[in-house]
């Protein structure tokens, strides 16, 4: 996955994705620079494949289906997850280059 700007990007998330089981057996880093195309890379909760895609993506709820077994994730309270990483993100000084 290319390194992410986090200048230009709109939008970044990266959070856990369950199983049938509620466990955080899968993964998915996902962020746009304009709040259509999404770029992500997910590991599947439900049989652990990886894989990365960029398209665009419409209103909420999202699922995203892995291409190996074919199951859909919902990724849901990815807003609240967004907020929450930018929150936690404002206040490190390692953000700050100069
Ligand atoms: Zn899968």
């Amino acid at each position: 996955m290319k390194e992410i700007d986090y200048d230009k990007a709109e939008y970044v998330t990266n959070r856990k994705l369950e199983n049938d089981d509620g466990e955080e057996t899968g993964q998915i880093k996902m962020f746009s620079y304009d709040n259509e195309t999404f770029h992500y890379q997910m590991t599947c909760p439900f049989c652990g494949h990886e894989f990365e895609r960029s398209e665009e993506l419409g209103s909420r709820p999202w699922w995203i289906e892995c291409p190996e077994c074919e199951r859909s994730s919902n990724i849901k309270r990815i807003k609240d997850a967004a907020k929450k990483e930018v929150k936690n993100r404002a206040p490190d000084p390692s953000d700050v280059t100069e």
